[in-house]
Order: structure tokens, then C-alpha cells, then sequence
């Protein structure tokens, strides 16, 4: 791939964040990924992993920071002050590029994150990396807080001294793609990583100092391993004890090499309510310190969340209160949710929304009372 040019006054982004990091200013230190080949993932495939220079990323820090002092002097101009708040909430109604979108973002919500792109930024030099990092914060100091992606395999390879030289140089949290614990499934799912090595990547993200953020895919076990998934990916999380652990739901969409898996017969999806089943034994089985959230989407229960150990009991009472319920309620909440309409299970008890879920329900159902699993996984996959 050519390096991408950009238009003046703007700089690179890459295509994603963790939706935590939906108010930060968006850095690119990488392009794409350089593993590219989890089954599960459509991200970056087709795209070719680059390295960016030090030179040039600096040059897109550089770049925001002419962002945020033109919307500075806009704000004297139009009365506020130098507060480049207001200026910015004008701005998101008409941004003139991406990163001025993202920089109006930034400053609206406080200017003080920042997100290193794309999936990998571990692999860079260390040296370079603390550097960018350094660099960052010299030129936009309200930024505290600097988070980024990487895969655990990478943390494994790196030395502590070096993470620790990271988070010395400003490096506040990363965000690991477990996905799953059990190796078999890693395995099959070519995510490049084994079970022992999430858990010593981990380990020494959290022995550095850094926070850590760890992702797990519910239903990616489907029909056949969802078990060994549930437990096995508990077994590692209460080895590592992060700070974070944040679920969502897998989707599956033609880009990704997991499409014709599903096609020819070899993965068989979870549906809804068997994934709540497989989401309860893995609550059950995690003995760890984590912060549990569920900030996404696709997840049926948004509610599932808090604080382990001490909020476990609650947690699972949320998805006994949706399994106690009668079967036409579940199916009436499942549409519900996945049409957007519902965001937690007391919307059921809003009138309103339940008769015009019931009638969409109706309509997909096409007079029967289920509605069959297809139609539901199309329903959950028009969020992604
Ligand atoms: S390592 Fe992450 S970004 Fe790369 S292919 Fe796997 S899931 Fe996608």
C-alpha cells in the first residue's frame, strides 16, 4: 500500500478504537495489522501492515496541535474566551476533515486521551515508541492519559524493562484482544496466540504498570467448544487479573475467513440465548479482581457489569431475571434489542416499546411465534 497522502492541515487515522476510547485523539503509530489472520476478524484484511516513521507521526502530532490552535483563535474571535470547547461543538456539525472531527472530539470531551492506531503498536521499537509517546505529550500536555492496542504475543516478546519504560514514558493502558482462553479454539480460530502466552503477555503488561484491558468474544467457541471457551477463558483471565475485562458478541460478516467456515459447516454459531448460558458459566468460573463490562453493541445484556468479585452474584441474577422469563418475552426482548429499541431488560416494562417491538416481531416472524436464527444474526450483524 502507498503511504497515504494527506491534505493539508490534516492528519492519518486509522479505521478503529475501543469504543472507550470514542473521545480521543486518534494517533497513528502503525498501519493496519501485522498478524492479520484471526478467522474471526475482517478489519484489515486485504490491507498490508507498515510501520510509520517517527518523522511522520510527529508530524500528525504536530499537525493536531495546529488543529486545536486554530479552533483556540476562533474562540477569541467569536467571544469565547479561548475556550476551545465551544468552538469545537460548532465545529462537530461541520468538520472540515476527519482529524478536524476528531480533534473538535477531543477537545469537546476535555482533551486529555489520546489512542495510539492501529492493532499493534507494541511492535514498534521500543525506543521509537516511548519516543511518539514523549513527543505526544511535550506538544498536547493536557493529554494524560495514552491507551493503544496490541496483541499479547508482542507483550510476551518485549522485556518488562521495556513496558515499564513505555508506561515511564506516559503509557497508560492497553487494550489486548484475548478473545478466547482455550487453545484448541485459538488454534482454530488462527489467532497466532497460545493460551500461556496471553497469560505471560498479560502478566507482564501488569507487572510494568501499564493498566490492562483484556477483550473476550462471547460465542466465539460456538455449538462445539463453547464450553471449554466459557471455563478455559475464565482459567486464563484469573491468571492475569487484569484491570478490565470487556465482552462482546460475536458477529460474522462476509469479510471475514470465519464466513465460509460457517458456510461449509464447520463452526456452527451460538444463538442468543445459548451465548447468555455460555456468558453465565464464564462469570461462574472467573475468581479474579477485573472491572467486567460490557460496553458494546452486540452483547444481549448491556447490564451485565461490575466489579469481581464482589458484584458476581449480582451480574448473574441479571441473566436468571431474562432466563426466568416466559419464552415469548425472551424472544420479545431479543428483537427488542436487536432493532435497537431496547437497551436493558426494564424496557420490557415500557408499553410503548413493547407493543411496537411485538409488532416488528409479528412481521419477522412471519405469523409463527419464533423467529428463526438467521434473521436474528442479520439483525445483531446491522450494527457492525
Ligand atoms: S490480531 Fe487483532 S486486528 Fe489482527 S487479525 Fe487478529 S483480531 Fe484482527
Amino acid at each position: 500500500m502507498a503511504l497515504t497522502k494527506q491534505a493539508p492541515g490534516s492528519f492519518e487515522l486509522g479505521p478503529i478504537r475501543p469504543p472507550s476510547e470514542a473521545c480521543s485523539l486518534l494517533i497513528r503509530v502503525t498501519r493496519n495489522c501485522p498478524w492479520n489472520r484471526c478467522k474471526f476478524c475482517h478489519t484489515y484484511k486485504g490491507e498490508e501492515f507498515q510501520l510509520r516513521s517517527v518523522e511522520e507521526i510527529k508530524q500528525d502530532i504536530k499537525t493536531a496541535k495546529a488543529i486545536q490552535n486554530q479552533m483556540k483563535e476562533l474562540s477569541w474571535k467569536s467571544g469565547y474566551g479561548g475556550r476551545a470547547k465551544e468552538v469545537a461543538s460548532m465545529i462537530l456539525n461541520n468538520p472540515r476533515s476527519e482529524a478536524s472531527y476528531n480533534v473538535a472530539l477531543w477537545l469537546y470531551a476535555g482533551g486529555e486521551s489520546a489512542f495510539l492506531q492501529d492493532a499493534n503498536s507494541l511492535i514498534m521499537r521500543t525506543n521509537k515508541l516511548a519516543e511518539i509517546i514523549r513527543f505526544l505529550k511535550q506538544t498536547l500536555p493536557s493529554i494524560n492519559r495514552i491507551t493503544s492496542y496490541a496483541r499479547s504475543k508482542t507483550a510476551a516478546k518485549k522485556k518488562l524493562e521495556e513496558l515499564i519504560e513505555l508506561h515511564e514514558a506516559g503509557l497508560s493502558r492497553l487494550h489486548i484482544g484475548l478473545e478466547s482462553g482455550y487453545d484448541l479454539l485459538l488454534q482454530y480460530m488462527d489467532k497466532g496466540v497460545t493460551a500461556a502466552e496471553h497469560i505471560e503477555g498479560g502478566k507482564k503488561v501488569i507487572a510494568s504498570g501499564i493498566s490492562l484491558c483484556e477483550y473476550v468474544i462471547l460465542g466465539l467457541g460456538g455449538r462445539k467448544m463453547w464450553r471449554e471457551h466459557a471455563t478455559q477463558t475464565a482459567r486464563v483471565l484469573n491468571e492475569i487479573d487484569p484491570d478490565f475485562i470487556r465482552v462482546r458478541t460475536l458477529t460474522i460478516n462476509k469479510k471475514m475467513p470465519l464466513y465460509n467456515e460457517l458456510e461449509n459447516g464447520n463452526f456452527i454459531r451460538s444463538t442468543d440465548e445459548e451465548i447468555l448460558e455460555e456468558e453465565k458459566l464464564f462469570i461462574e468460573h472467573l475468581e479474579c479482581h477485573s472491572n467486567y463490562v460490557s460496553d458494546h453493541i452486540t452483547n444481549l445484556l448491556q447490564e451485565i457489569e461490575g466489579k469481581l468479585p464482589q458484584d458476581k452474584e449480582k451480574m448473574l441474577a441479571s441473566i436468571d431475571r431474562f432466563q426466568s422469563l416466559p419464552p415469548e418475552e425472551r424472544t420479545n426482548f431479543i428483537v427488542g434489542r436487536r432493532v435497537g429499541i431496547y437497551v436493558h431488560l426494564d424496557d420490557l416494562y415500557d408499553i410503548h416499546k413493547h407493543q411496537v417491538v411485538e409488532q416488528i416481531r409479528h412481521k419477522l416472524s412471519q405469523g409463527s411465534n419464533q423467529v428463526d436464527d438467521k434473521t436474528m444474526y442479520s439483525l445483531t450483524e446491522g450494527f457492525i
